[in-house]
């Protein structure tokens, strides 16, 4: 019998041996690449943190996902997204993560850093020094960040209002050009309000041939959204066409009701920059509601000095008319909430914890002018609100149409960004009262304006969630499931998927979403978090 062993060991020996060939199997789904392909049948084949194979895949792995029945996708990149600050209190992203985001891109009117000789309050010298502290305490997703148009502004000006010298105006371009060179994709910003309109088109455009000499990209959110929204994206075109650089309007809108229905306006401002070769593109959120606060209806001189100067102009009745004549008419160049929305409170739903909370202004209005006579002004109900409210009321405007949105979000260079932060339905991240965007863009698309409403093919929809994000950051490496690029994938049921969170409850993550992988680790498996933080920061041209 001693002679059987050595032929024992020839056949078993490769059997024992086989190691796995993939670290992970995601087998049977249906594979949607974000091509904006038609799906097709497939497995996606991980090894490490690359994606080695997509298609009929044989061979074994140490874990295999079954998606039968699923979609598989590449992992979502969030667009616009405010998490920079969350990510350092808990780096688990649940609110982001539970939506198949695998990474976040942050910066608006401000950004994560540069704070020249700051470090505190969640506020960076550099971007490598955030970098640095999300690798060492861990993040679940990918984070890259543009450099904020404030931060680049104040390096030199401070809080001063005043126009910069061309001195100063160098050392804005000085840091900007270090903020690049640190990892920042580009410029953004936010220019409705100071310090960011502050800045003139012509110091845009300055600022943009340093942001084009490092091949980034020019991020906004409009000057105007409402009456002025033509003549803004006419100017973020402009920076582009001018500074050479390609343009991501945010959350584009028409958030002001004298031009609902105007999208098309906007559209072709947009096509007729393209066809002449500027490369600007926009992105939206699949809500018609901005979140802000009742204070925003206060005209901007009567905040000068803060909230408790403002409460006490509100008090002054003697400046009540005024107030009153520019709530009503507006200010040239001033956002107004309230004529945007055409004086219609029940378009105004209080957000805030308190005894309002859920209630459209119309019935806090009648219900507090009930059986009083004569009928008082509202305006003077929404004065007194406001000053028994200690000048803070959260409020959600429903300033925007859903024709308007919807039309924005078919266009082929118009792609998803949630505007929201990496918040929780338990633990210190439930806090306030969040948008329903931070918890349910991306189910929000999938379920209601791909299943339901039909506004988007489910290809084209996860094409604007995946590749066209990546192509527009110009990240070679992430955005598709094709072999050799990083193995971030999200796997869902399309026929499930839904947002369950809404604006006057929040706290609810959406459901379909089976399965995220990050850098070939699952952070999300069978609808649970897996504790993983795989994530990691992402700087241009894949710099490590
Ligand atoms: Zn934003």
């Amino acid at each position: 019998m001693k002679w059987l062993i050595p032929f024992v060991l020839l056949f078993a020996a490769p059997l024992a041996a086989a190691e796995p060939e993939y670290d992970l199997l995601i087998r049977g789904g249906r594979i949607v690449d974000g091509t904006g392909n038609p799906w097709f049948h497939g497995d996606v084949a991980i090894r490490g943190d690359a994606i080695v194979a997509v298609g009929r895949v044989t061979g074994t792995a140490k874990k295999t996902i079954d998606a039968k029945g699923k979609v598989v996708a590449p992992g979502f990149i969030d667009m616009h997204s405010h998490s920079d600050l969350l990510l350092l209190e808990d780096g688990n992203a649940p609110s982001k993560v539970r939506q198949g985001v695998t990474t976040e891109v942050l910066g608006e009117g401000n950004s994560i850093a540069p704070y020249p000789g700051r470090m505190s309050g969640g506020r960076f010298e550099k971007l490598s020094d955030y970098f640095l502290v999300t690798r060492k305490n861990g993040i679940a997703v990918n984070v890259a960040t543009y450099v904020g148009l404030d931060n680049v502004w104040q390096s030199a000006m401070g809080q001063s209002h005043a126009r910069p010298t061309s001195a100063q105006f160098e050392t804005m371009k000085a840091t900007l050009d270090a903020a690049m060179r640190e990892g920042a994709f580009g410029l953004s910003s936010m220019l409705a309000m100071p310090p960011g309109s502050l800045a003139t088109t012509d110091d845009l455009v300055e600022l943009g041939k340093v942001v084009a000499k490092h091949g980034g990209i020019y991020s906004t959110h409009n000057r105007h959204e409402g009456t002025d929204v033509v003549a803004a994206v006419t100017e973020a075109i402009a920076i582009g066409e001018r500074a050479g650089i390609p343009v991501d309007i945010i959350h584009l809108k028409i958030a002001d009701q004298k031009l609902w229905g105007k999208m098309d306006r906007l559209i072709a401002l947009i096509d007729a920059a393209r066809a002449r070769g500027v490369n600007v593109q926009a992105n939206v959120y699949p809500y018609t509601r901005g979140n802000n606060n009742l204070a925003s209806i206060v005209p901007p001189w009567a905040h000068e000095g803060g909230t408790a100067k403002m409460l006490e102009r509100l008090k002054d009745q003697m400046l009540r008319p005024r107030l009153k004549k520019e709530i009503r008419e507006g200010i040239p160049g001033w956002y107004n909430h309230f004529t945007a929305v055409g004086g219609d409170w029940s378009r105004m739903l209080v957000s805030g914890k308190g005894s309002y909370e859920g209630l459209t202004m119309d019935r806090v209005i009648a219900a507090k002018t009930k059986d009083v006579s004569p009928t008082p002004d509202e305006l003077d109900v929404f004065f007194d609100l406001l000053i028994a409210e200690g000048g803070s009321v959260p409020t959600v405007y429903e300033h925007h149409t859903e024709a308007d949105m919807n039309l924005a979000m078919k266009q082929p260079w118009c792609s998803i960004g949630s505007d929201g932060s990496a918040y929780a339905i338990d633990g210190p991240l439930r806090r306030g009262n969040p948008h329903p965007r931070n918890f349910g863009t991306f189910p929000r698309v999938l379920g209601v304006y791909v299943r339901e409403k039909k506004v988007l093919a489910l290809e084209d929809a996860v094409r604007k969630m995946t590749s066209l994000n990546a192509a527009k950051l110009g990240l070679a490496d992430r955005g598709l499931l094709k072999a050799g690029l990083k193995a971030d994938v999200t796997v869902f049921d399309a026929e499930r998927v839904i947002d369950k969170s809404t604006y006057t409850d929040p706290f609810h993550y959406g459901e379909g979403i089976d399965a995220v992988i990050v850098n070939g680790e699952p952070v999300l498996l069978n609808g649970q978090p897996t504790g993983a933080r795989p994530g990691r920061g992402l700087k241009p041209g894949n710099k490590p």
